[in-house]
């Protein structure tokens, strides 16, 4: 479903990604994991259009390329991106969150069917419906900003190392509540520092290491790979 095919980014002189390929299928969590610093966000950033960096390469979603389009477009062709520290409006309820993820031409025909699909997903956002986000615990706005993106429909569902700053926990919860994502039929690309609890839950994962995807293979086979253990799973 996703296909991405030699990729590249560079921010002026200095190359953030090079020639990534990798691929998301429907229904699939695909993690990439990756030290501070290896390109994991300007990927994700670069499949959704808002990369500040120059761009190079293929992105296709069901045949379509992305590259070169502009984001609402990438939107309305079923990406969607939770990023990095959530980007909630903390003023709004959570309600107003959630329809603002709506605004996309393909989520209005369906934003009842969409709303019910989010809040069977997340109970606890429809018991919150009036609550002012900026008041809710880190991992309740986690689930508004995954809740919100999921309004619009997409085809695929890109996080941005959701689980950072919460508690084990809450990472617990929110990864089990991605799974109930995948099995609705969405693609999941996932980036991530916790390769525990991801690869716990993925399909299969990449390793982005400076710039450069170097490995890709099951979760299972990555959680029992030594060189994984001994970078990602500190020994064990
Ligand atoms: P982290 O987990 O720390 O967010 P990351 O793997 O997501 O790391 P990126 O944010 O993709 O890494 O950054 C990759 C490289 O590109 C870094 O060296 C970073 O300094 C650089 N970079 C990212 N965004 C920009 C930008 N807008 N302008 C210039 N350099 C950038």
């Amino acid at each position: 479903m996703l296909e991405v095919s030699d990729l590249s980014v560079a921010y002026g002189q200095h190359p953030a990604l090079n020639g990534a390929s990798l691929r998301v299928k429907r229904g699939e969590i695909v993690v990439i994991l990756g030290a501070n610093g290896a390109g994991k966000s300007t990927l994700l950033k670069a499949i959704s259009g808002i990369c500040e960096g120059r761009v190079s390469g293929s992105v296709t979603l069901e045949g379509e390329e992305l590259v070169g389009l502009p984001p609402h477009r990438i939107v309305e062709a079923g990406v969607a991106l939770v990023p990095e520290g959530r980007g909630v409006f903390g003023d709004l309820t959570v309600m107003e969150n959630l329809l603002l993820g709506a605004y996309a031409e393909r989520a209005r025909e369906e934003e009842a069917g969409n709303l019910d699909r989010v809040l069977s997903l997340f109970p606890k956002l429809g018991e919150r419906r009036g609550q002012q986000v900026r008041t809710m615990s880190g991992g309740e706005q986690q689930m508004v900003a995954i809740g919100r993106a999921m309004m619009s429909n997409p085809a695929l569902l890109t996080l941005d190392e959701p689980s950072l700053g919460l508690s084990p926990l809450l990472s617990k919860e929110l990864f089990q509540s991605l799974k109930a994502v995948r099995d609705t039929g969405i693609g999941i690309l996932l980036v991530e520092q916790n390769a525990r609890a991801s690869l716990a839950i993925a399909d299969r994962g990449y390793l982005l290491e400076n710039t450069r995807i170097i490995h890709e293979d099951s979760a299972a086979k990555l959680r029992s790979d030594p060189a994984v253990q001994a970078a990602y799973l500190g020994g064990g």
